[in-house]
């Protein structure tokens, strides 16, 4: 890709070789100077440390030679419904004004009076495009020519993706409710630049451009971008004070697009937080703020203030995490089924939803001008919301167009006058009723439920009552929906690093299948030694007739072998592959825990279990099971012991035997 080319002082020379060269095309007569543009567009954030505030969104269009050109946008630029943010990363046609800059040092733009989709443009959705699947990341790790300092190693930006808390795929994996991961994600570096930091950076700011080209070719010899889908550029030293996410449009590998992509100084890497931030918007999402003219005042969300309550929230080597995002964004991005999202028109509208009260992820109440909407969502202090300020009902309105580029507005009547979007007069909890009387719209909390809260919602004379389960519900394996009964377990298991699931894309987990021995064999030695444990070697022989040395799980069955856990199933074999069963379940979980010499308490006159004689050859180990707390029985009075274990009861019975968190 080029180098931006309307840049800064250049402007004069450089706007003469543009209209030789570049499609930039006069649109015709009706306005002097009037030109167009078609080209891809991309939006960029920028983001201040802690403390500061937020510059952007800059809007940018490169067209088919590879030239890019900044625009600027103001409330008279025409816009199709949704604004900006719909069009990001598609193909538009720019016409306006090439602007001749004010000073020698200030950045020439193009003043674009209107911006439509160059397919068609009829279409202007309200929502970018859904993000789903495998998202894997680059990390290129890129210092400037005159600084030689590695502000951190070539581990910590890989294990900075990592699958297990706080890991960015457990975290990516929890926000989309398993819609994305970051599996594959990787990070390559340090490397040389070729030019001085003044290079990149003059003027007080960050060329992308140059940065872009640059940090992506000192790596390329090493790294096949087609295999990834954004980039991360680390860099080793300040950028222009601020950390950068959104997206670039670049050739690499033979693939040209829109690449998401963030700039990151040394204080953007240090906190996950606001890697977790700056990938937001390479993902395509904007800023959430409150009412108060701020930026970073939006407590509920990691599209807005990802430093407040910290202390809740914070990992020794990677820094402060990111709570969930607000379910505007997670909805733009497509990861709110329809099924979980309640949609109430006034009673005059054309549509009705025609949804059951019953639970859901959010619910939406569209009021005044086309694309004007509340948002209804539950927050309670689960998995990264403990970050949160408060258990509560938040509300957002949303203005698709708005003005300071923030859609969402969290709505907060400002009772104490103090501007603080986390406390108690943004937090509808029961007995109150927020109510925008001139929109004929009111959302009472009616009731604390488990998952969140009911409430009674009003759109002039259309009412109902709903339950709006916690925004940051685990729905990370697609087999395993909202309120699953063994779903706690099977995230416990799943941060814990013993399973990764079935499948990763999806990600699955099989929750009904049956576990097999070989299978099982892992289980029990990660759970043991831990999540990152691996047996010795395999060496010659497994010591099981039926088990070669090939066998996936060849070295963890000798091992288990080898630590008295198991003997085989009979006559030097091990039966890798039939199911384990709950008698044996108990067996292999009692000395997992205490070693291979343990022997539970005598039996003595009752197992406790209708299912289980005295005689059972298991009776005393499935009583101790009982015992502890491991197993309640597969009902109140039966333990099922000849029923095999399918793997959302491994998990319950894993987590229990092991105590993981
Ligand atoms: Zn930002």
């Amino acid at each position: 890709m080029s180098a931006r080319t309307f840049t800064r002082s250049f402007f004069a020379a450089v706007f003469i070789a543009v209209l030789a060269f570049s499609g930039l095309q006069p649109v015709g007569a009706q306005e002097a100077g009037a030109q167009s543009i078609t080209g891809w567009l991309s939006i960029i954030w920028g983001d201040g440390p802690q403390g500061s505030d937020s510059v952007g969104p800059l809007y940018f269009i490169t067209d088919e030679a590879g030239t890019t050109t900044r625009l600027s946008v103001d409330e008279n630029t025409s816009l199709p419904e949704g604004g900006l943010l719909a069009l990001n990363r598609q193909l538009v046609t720019v016409s306006g004004v090439a602007s001749q800059p004010s000073a020698a040092d200030s950045e020439p733009v193009f003043a674009a009076v209107s911006v439509e989709a160059k397919d068609s443009p009829e279409r202007g959705s309200t929502t970018p495009s859904a993000v789903s699947g495998s998202k894997p990341f680059i990390s290129i790790m890129c210092k400037f020519s005159d600084y030689a300092q590695e502000p951190k190693t070539l581990t910590y930006f890989q294990n900075m993706y990592g699958s297990p808390y706080p890991g960015l795929n457990h975290y990516w994996r929890e926000i989309s409710y398993g819609n994305i991961n970051v599996t594959g994600s990787n990070a390559v570096g340090w490397y040389t630049l070729p030019q001085p930091r003044s290079y990149y950076v003059y003027n007080n700011q960050l060329d992308f451009d140059r940065a872009a080209t640059d940090c992506t070719g000192v790596a390329n010899p090493y790294v096949n971008f087609a295999g990834f889908t954004g980039i991360n550029l680390m860099f080793n030293y300040d950028l222009d004070g601020y950390a950068w996410g959104g997206g670039s449009y670049m050739t690499l590998d033979g693939v040209s697009k829109v690449w998401p992509m963030t700039w990151e100084p040394p204080w953007g890497y240090s906190a996950i937080t606001v890697m977790s931030h700056e990938m937001g918007h390479a993902f395509g999402l904007p800023h959430s703020s409150g009412n108060f003219g701020e930026t970073y005042d939006n407590r509920w969300d990691v599209m807005s203030d990802t430093w407040s309550d910290c202390s809740r929230l914070s990992d020794a080597t990677y820094g402060c995490l990111g709570q969930h995002t607000i379910m505007y964004h997670k909805d733009m991005l497509g990861w709110v089924p329809a099924s979980m999202k309640y949609t109430l028109y006034s009673s005059t509208a054309p549509v009705e939803s025609g949804m059951a009260p019953g639970a859901y992820l959010m619910a939406t109440l569209p009021f005044g001008n086309a694309g004007y909407y509340y948002t209804v969502e539950a927050r309670q202090q689960v998995g990264y919301d403990v970050k949160l300020p408060g258990v509560a009902i938040i509300i957002h309105e949303i203005e698709p167009n708005r003005n300071d580029g923030n859609p969402a507005h969290v709505v907060d009547p400002n009772n104490d006058g103090n501007n603080d979007n986390g406390d108690a007069s943004a937090m509808w909890t029961v007995g109150e009723t927020f109510t925008d009387a001139a929109n004929g719209i009111s959302v009472q909390v009616l009731s604390s439920t488990t998952n969140g809260f009911s409430v009674k919602l009003t759109n002039h004379s259309a009412t109902a009552t709903v339950e709006i389960d916690s925004n940051a519900q685990i729905l990370m394996f697609g087999d395993v929906p909202l309120g699953y009964w063994a779903g706690s377990w099977i995230e416990r298991l799943y941060n814990a690093g013993i399973t990764g699931g079935c499948s990763t894309s999806p990600m699955l987990f099989c929750p009904a299948t049956g576990v097999t021995r070989d299978q099982m064999a892992v289980f029990l030695l990660r759970g043991i030694h831990g999540s990152s444990y691996n047996p010795p070697a395999v060496g010659a022989s497994t010591g099981f007739n039926d088990v070669p040395t090939t066998h996936w799980a060849a070295a963890w069955i000798k091992q288990l072998a080898a630590e008295g856990i198991t003997g085989g199933c009979s006559n030097g074999n091990f039966c890798p592959s039939l199911p384990v069963t709950r008698d044996q379940m108990a067996v292999f979980l009692l000395r997992a825990k205490y070693t291979s010499s343990y022997a539970p308490p005598d039996v003595g006159s009752s197992t406790g279990f209708t299912d289980v004689p005295t005689t059972h050859w298991a009776a005393a180990w499935i009583k101790q099971l009982a015992a502890e707390g491991i197993t309640g029985g597969c009902t109140a009075t039966t333990y099922c012991p000849t029923t095999t274990v399918t793997r959302d009861q491994m998990a319950v019975f894993l987590v229990r035997a092991f105590n993981l968190p």
